[in-house]
């Protein structure tokens, strides 16, 4: 039986994408090997590859002079990666703190260069983002970091903040392809795969192109930005199977209609789940009403001993890991793409019938 996956990552994938990737698992692409086994330079492998980029292009609109890499070491190695790539030991970059992610992206980068922490949501407890005009930007900074969707608080940034001419660079893990996005506000984006995209392993970063060229020269050349756009992101073997599988889901997207559908999809989605949380006088999500997720809904229940009652009795009935992060406790619904709106329904009706019976 399948179940409803509301995992914050590695999360659900489409099931039309995991049907064919099962259809062609043994022969793809008329090549009698998988997907897995075909050399990354052939020919067949490389028209995969420059479709997934294209269709990618064609969903975020991405601009000509933005590179694409698929890369691996999830996003976590970017946080690293982007000091060493766009700023010069001793350098300054702006961070803004609204949550885990964030946190780590800060903790990471100030082993190699100054950290100015422009603003800090720790004080209201990460429920919001702080108005932009209340932070504290450094003149010379080589960039400034923010993380869009913090999966674990559930905080989504309601704006892309305004930098001037100091590149914008943005961890979007958990919150791109889930609506349109106007690509020229940044200079890279990165995402790891296994929220939205595909599976964990791949990692993709859209760097703008004057950025590269700026990297630290002691750094291992498949963390570097400008050599692995100049191979193509095959300066070694890159993940394979999921470049394939994020390609799948792009295709995916596109059948769907597009960003424009899915993002009034997954906007009706969290709205009803977040009506129906605010009104219940039985569950709570703290966060800002404007910075609420789309992708990542976490609430509470009254009493924090009826947690594992409630998740065990979801889980019975088909609704699985909507267990929070050990970090901070509660539930946590992950609506991402592939959670189709009979999912939300069926977890709202569990949640009225468990709060009647455990008021
Ligand atoms: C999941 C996540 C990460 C970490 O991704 P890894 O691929 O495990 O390194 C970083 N940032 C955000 C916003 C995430 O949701």
């Amino acid at each position: 039986m399948r179940v409803y996956n509301f995992s914050a990552g590695p999360a659900a994938l489409p099931l039309p994408v995991l049907e064919q990737a099962r259809a062609e698992m043994t022969d793809w692409a008329g090549s009698g090997m998988s997907v897995m086994e075909v050399s990354h330079r052939g020919a067949a492998f490389r028209a995969l590859a420059a479709r997934a980029e294209a269709d990618l292009r064609d969903l975020l609109a991405i601009p000509d002079n933005y590179r694409v890499l698929f890369l691996a070491g999830g996003a976590t190695l970017q946080f690293s990666a982007i000091p060493l790539n766009l700023a010069a030991a001793g350098a300054t970059a702006d961070y803004v703190n609204t949550g885990t992610w964030s946190g780590k992206a800060i903790a990471d980068a100030a082993r190699y260069l100054q950290v100015n922490v422009a603003a800090d949501a720790v004080g209201g407890g990460y429920t919001g983002v702080p108005p932009e005009a209340l932070w504290h930007k450094s003149r010379d900074a080589a960039y400034l970091h923010y993380c869009a969707n913090e999966t674990i608080h559930g905080v989504e940034f309601p704006f892309i903040p305004q930098t001037a001419e100091v590149p914008l660079v943005a961890d979007l893990s958990s919150t791109i392809l889930s609506r349109p996005l106007d690509v020229s506000r940044f200079g890279l984006i990165y995402a790891g795969a296994q929220k939205n995209i595909g599976p964990s392993g791949l990692t993709l970063v859209i760097v703008r192109d004057d950025l590269l060229g700026r990297a630290r020269a002691e750094l291992p050349p498949v963390l570097n930005y400008a050599l692995q756009a100049k191979e193509g992101s095959m300066l070694n073997t890159p993940p394979t199977f999921g470049w394939y599988l994020a390609g799948l889901v792009f295709q995916w997207l596109k059948a769907e209609g597009g960003l424009a559908v899915i993002g009034a999809r997954n906007q009706a989605k969290a709205e009803s789940l977040y009506a129906y949380i605010d009104g219940s006088g039985y569950y709570t999500n703290p966060v800002a009403h404007s910075c609420r997720s789309w992708m990542n809904v976490p609430f509470r229940l009254p009493r924090a001993e009826l947690e594992a009652t409630f998740a065990r009795e979801a889980a019975e009935a088909g609704l699985v890991n909507l267990e929070g992060h050990r970090l901070v406790g509660g539930m946590r619904a992950s609506l991402y793409n592939a959670m189709p709106a009979a999912g939300v329904a069926a977890l709202l009706a569990f949640m009225r019938d468990f709060a009647a019976r455990h008021s």
